[in-house]
């Protein structure tokens, strides 16, 4: 870059004062599926169709619809292979990064970061050529965790688990999961003998409870069943302790609809004498301290300059943002936030046409741009409703992809005290509206440091899986997904309020004074199918998914001038994937 424009980069950066412009980020409420975000949606969903709007007058050589991490990688990978494109990115959310999206807290002088959706890179070994390439690229690199992460500042603390008064008939918190023997921890848990001594046999189990089968025998035999169905009529565990194993918040799903199969990848309590579980490559594994929307902001920076200062993954952290460069028009590449893809569709027959028409509606008017390609980084169960001149083949089996509905809440709180004093910073709790909770992850980078003393603010994220009725998957999220967004922020508060003074009020904390602010992002589209990664399996038990049928792989399919990233086009609700769709889906339009 020449002096001159490094200059008015600067210049420009340094008049984005968070303070007085429109942040996303910074604020708190209702995030992720933010109130205004899915209007839109929803009523083409339930049938609504709109003609065409003002033509801006705008043509790209590429619209990116969806401005998620897929979306934000397409648009880098192109802008790779052709320097000189014209690029537009459409995202109905106020931010950009879909899943990978950050929390900001302003404590007096003191910012506090935390991820509102996206966490951690997992396993850099499971990213593909495309992924490292972009990592590489825009100065990711995952192998310097240890640099950043503070092993200090939470030692002594452990992992506890609390049983409520509601299902267990006592609010308790037992500590010291992991570290004592698993018959010492359950005795201490308000449970019956029977269900202390179903849980310490499980987890300490490193028995076959197959063993009569061959591998091939067992997979298929796992495959046909929950994993709520293997530990009751397998293992012989009963329903009370059953109800301990919840881990929804990890598969998103309750047991009763995860596959046996799957959880044996994770090593869930008795599938480790399977023989099954194949031994885990050696894992990378990195965290910012805004999880994954670190990434999306790296992409953003890159793709656009002029919106931030800084080029390392260190300054990524504390880089201010602006906002209203994002959609400057004197940029290649433009985000246009808050516009919401209405219809796509070529102009002319989908095998011959030189472009494709645009629909979006933003800030309740209707606009239309033109473009030679577009790629569909959006989830996959919207391109139905969008894309008007689809295969109905092709239609049938993107709609089945629907998606998996986390709620991550972030606490800002005044200090942590009351975890050192019950000694524990993770906390499972079956039964209870959020299933888990635990203190920010301790990571500093560059300039941002995160609390050191028990006396300092920090963030406890909370996690919860709405789910309602259903025999399916499809069905518990379907009707999760209502009550997700029907609650207030009201009806959250409530929620976080009362479960953070029964857990922590014994130990000083105080739900008036203590805390500093609220953030609840929820994901009414969050985890996609999932196929899972360790074994290449579907994850949830889905009558439409056969080993002749995979939704995913015929809905990918290029159709004319469109093509389709996001994590839905791998199935597989990881970061890497979505990045890899991305690569792929562009491989498509220039090979
Ligand atoms: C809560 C949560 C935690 C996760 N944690 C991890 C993790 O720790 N590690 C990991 O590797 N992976 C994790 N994942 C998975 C990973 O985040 C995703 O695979 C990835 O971020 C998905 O990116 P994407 O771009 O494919 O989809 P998305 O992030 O969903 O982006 C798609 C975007 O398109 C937008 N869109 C949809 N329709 C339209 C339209 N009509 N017009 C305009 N825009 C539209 C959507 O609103 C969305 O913003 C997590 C996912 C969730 C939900």
């Amino acid at each position: 870059m020449r002096v001159g424009q490094r200059l008015l980069r600067i210049i420009d950066c340094m008049e984005n004062d968070t303070s007085k412009r429109h942040y996303p980020p910074a604020q708190q409420g209702l995030r992720g599926s933010h109130p205004g975000s899915f209007d839109t949606a929803h009523l083409l969903r339930d049938g609504t169709r709109w003609s065409d709007g003002r033509d801006t007058g705008e043509f790209y050589d590429l619209i990116v619809v969806g401005g998620g991490l897929s979306g934000l990688a397409s648009a880098w990978f192109y802008h790779q292979k052709r320097p000189k494109a014209r690029i537009l990115i459409l995202e109905n959310h106020d931010d950009f990064g879909g899943h990978a999206r950050r929390n900001e807290f302003h404590i007096g002088d003191r910012m506090l970061l935390t991820n509102g959706g996206t966490i951690n890179i997992e396993n850099y070994n499971a990213y593909g050529e495309g992924a490292r390439y972009l990592f590489e690229s825009i100065g990711v690199d995952p192998t310097r965790y240890e640099e950043f992460h503070d092993d200090d500042v939470y030692r002594g603390l452990e992992a506890g688990m609390f049983f409520n008064k509601e299902r267990y008939g006592e609010d308790l918190l037992v500590k010291g999961a992991g570290r004592r023997p698993w018959a010492e921890f359950f005795a201490d848990a308000p449970l019956s003998d029977q269900a202390r001594d179903d849980l310490a046999r499980l987890f300490d189990s490193n028995e076959d409870y197959l063993a009569a089968l061959n591998v091939e025998e067992k997979s298929h035999r796992l495959r046909q069943m929950s994993y709520e169905e293997f530990l009751r009529d397998i293992v012989g565990i009963c329903d009370e302790a059953i109800s301990v194993l919840e881990q929804d918040s990890y598969w998103a799903i309750g047991n009763d609809c995860l596959s046996a199969w799957a959880a044996t990848a994770d090593g869930s309590p008795g599938t480790r004498g399977l023989g099954l579980r194949k031994p885990r490559k050696d894992s990378v594994y990195f965290q910012f301290p805004d999880g994954n929307a670190s990434i999306a902001r790296m992409l953003v920076r890159d793709l656009n300059p002029i919106v931030a200062v800084g080029n390392t993954m260190e300054d990524i952290v504390s880089a201010q943002f602006n906002y209203e460069k994002l959609d400057d028009p004197d940029a290649q590449v433009r985000i246009r936030l808050s516009s919401t893809v209405t219809n796509v569709r070529h102009e002319g027959d989908p095998e011959s046409a030189e472009t494709v028409s645009v629909s979006y509606i933003h800030g309740g008017e209707r606009f239309r741009v033109r473009a030679s390609n577009v790629v569909l980084a959006c989830y996959h169960s919207i391109i139905p409703h969008i894309c008007s001149d689809l295969p109905e083949w092709q239609s049938k089996a993107l709609a089945l992809s629907l998606k998996g509905t986390l709620i991550y809440a972030n606490v800002a709180v005044r200090n942590w005290q009351p975890f050192k004093n019950l000694g524990v910073n993770r906390i499972d709790c079956p039964g209870s509206y959020f299933s888990a909770l635990r203190l920010q992850n301790p990571i500093s980078m560059g300039d941002y440091q995160h609390a050191r003393s028990p006396a300092e603010p920090n963030v406890i994220n909370l996690f919860h899986t709405p789910r309602g009725p259903g025999n399916t998957p499809q069905e518990q999220w379907k009707n999760g997904r209502e009550t997700m967004l029907d609650a207030s922020l009201e009806d959250y508060e409530r929620e976080i309020r009362q479960q953070l003074a029964r857990i922590l009020g014994p130990a000083g904390f105080d739900v008036e004074k203590d805390i500093l602010g609220i953030t609840v992002n929820r994901w009414a589209h969050g985890y996609a199918y999932s196929q899972n990664p360790e074994t290449g399996e579907i994850a949830y038990l889905l009558d439409e998914v056969s080993e002749d049928y995979a939704p995913w792989i015929a809905g990918r399919q290029a159709h004319g001038r469109m093509v389709f990233a996001n994590s839905d086009a791998a199935a597989i609700a990881m970061t890497e994937e979505a990045i890899g769709e991305a690569h792929r889906a562009v491989s498509e339009l220039v090979p």
